[in-house]
């Protein structure tokens, strides 16, 4: 099982010829879901005792399981946030899979955790946090949010307690009514309350609702402020330089989910809409989402790292050999065990140089503006508002809920595209979220044509 024979040999072989044609198919088919009946009966039980050796196993994988995964990378799939890593990326993870590294402390992995401190910088710079700043990539926006709160509440903890102070704790967090529902989620998993605050006529959360939420409930029961820079569902970015000033006079911790549209720090055109994010003592961007790297990725960085690193290190007697005196990157958040899920960032980065990944996410939003112009040029569409960033919500006049569903069944029925409803206030209606620069003026139109 262990070795490299001529097994081995041939099986290398077969993967990455399987690896070259995926990535030569432009566009790569966007397949779709299949029953577990079906799957049942193309696969049925894989697992046997004496295997069915590695060239069956990749051809059963290729020829069903695969044709039954969704291809996020698809220029037609629009729905939630795509994913449209770099060829470069996608094929340094079979290098990182191929390599043996633990990345979770300096010891083990210091090589690759240069290389990933590297691409934090690269973010943090965007950003524009000091010199001191630094994080760890985690899986997804969602461990980020978590981890970053997590941070917010011990450092308020550990200045109560420095104070002298017996008090209970701040348990709160303030954000925006319509942040990401993992910041519910991470407020359910650490029993804190989580206070919603109503935005301003652009649906933004602000500095002056923030405050008279913060003083109908005394600010010192917050541990945190979260602000969106960038809504999953529309791309909003909150008021983040009336908020961060909000946090600075009251003394609390401003967490920025940036989980989609931080990538929009590296593009000119948009880059006005995050003043105030250089005043953030936590950020995270998905680099999954709009930066061209595979699942799953998310940068997460602490203005003061030390903050960090007192809420999640692990103390065991085992990690003893792990100095204080070394960046360790589980120190930073929720986990121990890491792959260097940053190194395909990292290598991409390094690869192309960071005026192409400005290049691409400018085109993405060029895209969007071209999205807005085809439905505004159209009679039976209308968009809900003007996108920030590179999402578009649109109604299709006189449709009722069920017209949607059916006419996005029918579109990922016939592989042609995926783009499911959303909602808004109630309403249901159609949303295309841009992040793949392969999304060309003919997919937009073709899909549009489909509603008339
Ligand atoms: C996607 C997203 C998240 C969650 O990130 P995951 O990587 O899916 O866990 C959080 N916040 C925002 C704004 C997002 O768009």
């Amino acid at each position: 099982m262990h070795g490299f024979n001529a097994d081995t040999e041939a099986l290398g072989e077969a993967i990455l010829r399987y690896v070259e044609n995926r990535m030569r198919l432009h566009p790569v088919p966007l397949d779709g879901p299949r029953t577990l009946e079906q799957l049942q009966s193309v696969a049925g039980n894989t697992i046997t005792t004496e295997g069915m050796g590695g060239l069956a196993a990749l051809k059963l994988f290729g020829d069903e399981l695969a044709l039954a995964c969704l291809s996020s990378d698809h220029p037609r799939y629009l729905s939630f946030i795509p994913c449209a890593p770099t060829e470069a990326a996608v094929m340094f993870e079979l290098v990182v899979g191929a390599s043996g590294i633990y990345a979770g402390s300096w010891l083990e992995g210091s090589g690759a955790v240069f290389a990933e401190n590297a691409a934090l910088r690269w973010i943090a710079d965007l950003a524009g946090l000091p010199a001191q700043a630094g994080g760890v990539f985690v899986p997804g926006g969602t461990i980020g949010n978590l981890s970053a709160l997590v941070t917010a509440r011990w450092a308020a903890r550990s200045r109560r307690q420095r104070s002298g102070s017996t008090a209970p704790g701040p348990t709160k967090v303030a954000s925006h009514q319509g942040s990401h529902s993992s910041i519910r989620s991470a407020c359910d998993v650490m029993d804190a309350e989580l206070v919603g605050v109503a935005g301003d006529e652009h649906q933004r959360l602000n500095g002056d609702n923030l405050r008279a939420v913060l003083e109908a409930e005394g600010p010192e029961t917050f541990f945190a402020v979260v602000a969106t820079a960038g809504t999953t569902n529309f791309g909003i970015v909150d008021d983040l330089d009336s908020v961060a000033k909000v946090c600075h006079e009251y003394g609390i911790w401003l967490h920025v989910d940036g989980a989609y549209g931080g990538a929009g720090l590296a593009a000119p055109t948009v880059r006005h809409l995050f003043t105030g994010i250089e005043h953030a003592d936590s950020f995270i961007v998905d680099p999954h989402k709009w930066l061209f790297a595979p699942f799953d990725c998310c940068a997460l960085l602490y203005r003061e790292p030390a903050l960090g690193r007192g809420a999640h290190a692990q103390k065991a007697s085992y990690l003893d050999v792990l100095t204080d005196a070394q960046w360790n990157p589980s120190e930073y958040s929720i986990g121990l065990t890491r792959r260097a899920r940053g190194l395909p960032l990292w290598f991409s980065l390094v690869t192309h140089g960071t005026h192409a990944y400005t290049a691409a996410i400018e085109a993405t939003l060029e895209m969007t503006r071209f999205a807005e112009a085809e439905i505004a040029r159209r009679p039976y569409l209308e968009a809900l508002r003007e996108a920030d960033l590179s999402v578009v919500v649109f109604r299709r006049h006189g449709w009722e809920p069920a017209d949607y569903h059916a006419w996005s069944a029918e579109m990922m029925r016939e592989e042609f595209a995926f783009v499911v409803p959303t909602s808004h206030e109630g309403e249901t209606v159609a949303r295309f979220a841009i992040v793949n620069p392969a999304t060309s003026q003919d997919d937009i139109t073709a899909i549009l044509d489909t509603m008339a």
